[in-house]
């Protein structure tokens, strides 16, 4: 499988679904975005948004029992957000 690098239409960093991915809520997408396709790290989101992501802003997911999309898991890890309250 050809490997296809995301880069971002507004700095043009290229995107890393382990650091600077995130999958938002379709309404909040189609806020930001300029078209469902779009690729736009996470700085720039932030910058269109004119406000931080925060996690109400993620896409949910409830595919088999998974309740965030990979992305915005690692996305969270990085940050160093905690979700559980529990130390890493
Ligand atoms: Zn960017």
């Amino acid at each position: 499988m050809k490997r296809q690098a995301l880069i971002c239409k507004d700095c043009n960093t290229e995107i890393f679904s382990d650091t600077n991915m995130v999958m938002l809520k379709d309404a909040i997408w189609k806020k930001v975005s300029d078209s469902f396709e779009d690729a736009i790290c996470d700085k720039c989101i932030e910058k269109r948004l004119g406000r931080n992501i925060t996690l109400s802003d993620f896409k949910p997911s409830s595919i088999n029992g998974v309740e965030m999309i990979p992305c915005n898991q690692f996305w969270l890890i990085y940050k160093g957000v905690e979700l559980n309250g529990g130390q890493k």
